[in-house]
């Protein structure tokens, strides 16, 4: 890389190169007869995962998800367990051929009734192996979330307007959108996901999704629902709760240290 953007070589001055050989640019100068060179330091693909992390929005209890932790064993029963086993083997295998998925914009909709079973986990491991193995831009939202920054850009004082957002969610390679189907049915939620959904279908952009409602029973407009079927594939995930299975494990155990001598 030759030197000649001066601007982009500027130090980041929070940031220390984590082996002390750059000045945190990630960048190193070299002098040669034919001039100033810059060339990647150990730490650059390091500061571009990072950055890429800090932009995915990703909540920080679950930055650090991967698929291949994603334990089957915590759920009871044994359908959850192989219903979760099979929601995994896809998972790993979607990340596996990414590249083909990508290519026919193919994305997946996890799926249970039950609150807590591991689908917004699941969905989250797919874009953290996304972002550090296959060096893609993922954003994840929740649809409340979302839609809340849409309200808000009406609003004189905010400085994004609504198409902006819409046009900021349209385009990310690789959107994460929580908890789809709990807004209700109004106009303007349906205008704003059609609009999102359908840029997205149409340049072949990868979403992930999360609901509790199954993907045919979303309270959307026909037209909104079948692009969406167009764009993911359901995958069920188990009707049991791992939540509250820690959260009920959790007292057992708080309940035994109390009782304790
Ligand atoms: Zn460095």
């Amino acid at each position: 890389m030759e030197f000649n953007e001066p601007a982009q070589m500027e130090p980041d001055r929070k940031r220390k190169c984590p082996y002390g050989t750059c000045d945190g640019s990630g960048h190193i100068l070299v002098h040669t007869e034919e001039g100033l060179f810059a060339r990647k330091c150990k730490c650059y693909e390091e500061q571009i995962i990072s950055n890429k992390l800090d932009f995915a929005c990703i909540p920080e209890e679950f930055q650090n998800l991967a698929i291949k932790d994603f334990d089957v064993d915590l759920y009871r029963l044994e359908e959850s367990k192989q219903k979760a086993s099979r929601a995994v083997n896809i998972a790993t295998r979607y990340v596996k051929k990414f590249d083909a998925m990508q290519e026919l914009g193919r994305g997946l909709y996890f799926y249970s009734q039950t609150a807590g079973s591991g689908k917004t986990r699941l969905a989250i491991s797919i874009g953290n192996f996304l972002v550090k193995y296959r060096r893609q831009q993922v954003r994840f939202i929740t649809t409340v979330d979302l839609l809340g920054k849409i309200r808000d850009s009406w609003n004189d004082k905010c400085e994004s307007s609504e198409e902006a957002l819409v046009e900021e969610f349209a385009t990310v390679p690789v959107l994460i959108l929580d908890d789809i189907g709990v807004e209700g049915n109004k106009d303007w939620i349906n205008n704003i996901f059609y609009r999102i959904i359908n840029r997205r279908l149409t340049s072949n952009k990868v979403t992930l999704i999360t609901s509790n409602i199954p993907m045919n029973e979303l309270n959307f407009d026909y037209r909104l629902l079948s692009r969406l079927e167009d764009m993911v594939m359901q995958v069920f995930m188990p009707e049991e709760s791992v939540r509250r299975t820690n959260a009920k494990s959790k007292n057992e155990k708080m309940l035994k240290e109390l009782m304790e001598d």
